[in-house]
């Protein structure tokens, strides 16, 4: 387990320092909102779409270090997927850090987003990790607000 937490926190540490797709879309398709209280995390996601694929994913906002770490490699995980592929991974990263999806013994698409495993050992920092995941879903869903619960 300390090999995961070394790894987490290299991983959690590089993409806080250095954020994939910290952007906006000017001409996004989609745009939603999301925010974590518990924590002070505050994310808008942009997406936009060419036919049912993602072809180009962003996010703004300022967040703890996790939130901000997942958004980025959320967007890196999601970009040139289809509309249903990008939901099956946000089902899969829900399940994970909520703890009903063992990410090592089931079968899953989550590869390098399985560090956030890590956050079961931290309650407090599911929302923190999960947020940009649910923002994501609700621009997905034609919602402009996304609900973290
Ligand atoms: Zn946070």
């Amino acid at each position: 387990m300390s090999e995961l937490n070394d790894l987490y926190q290299e991983v959690i540490l590089e993409h806080n320092k250095n954020p994939r797709n910290f952007r906006d879309i000017g001409d996004a398709d989609k745009m939603a909102d999301g925010k974590n209280p518990l924590c002070g995390d505050a994310l808008r996601v942009y997406v936009k779409m060419e036919g049912d694929m993602v072809s180009d994913v962003a996010f703004k906002g300022s967040g703890c270090a996790i939130s901000k770490a997942s958004a980025s490699m959320m967007t890196q995980a999601v970009k040139g997927r289809t509309r249903e592929e990008a939901e099956v991974l946000f089902n899969e990263f829900h399940r994970m850090v909520t703890g009903e999806l063992d990410a090592d013994a089931e079968d899953n698409h989550l590869g390098k987003l399985k560090i956030f495993s890590g956050v079961l050992e931290f309650p407090a920092r599911v929302k923190c990790a999960s947020l940009s995941w649910h923002t994501l879903n609700a621009a997905l869903s034609g919602k402009d607000v996304a609900s973290t619960e």
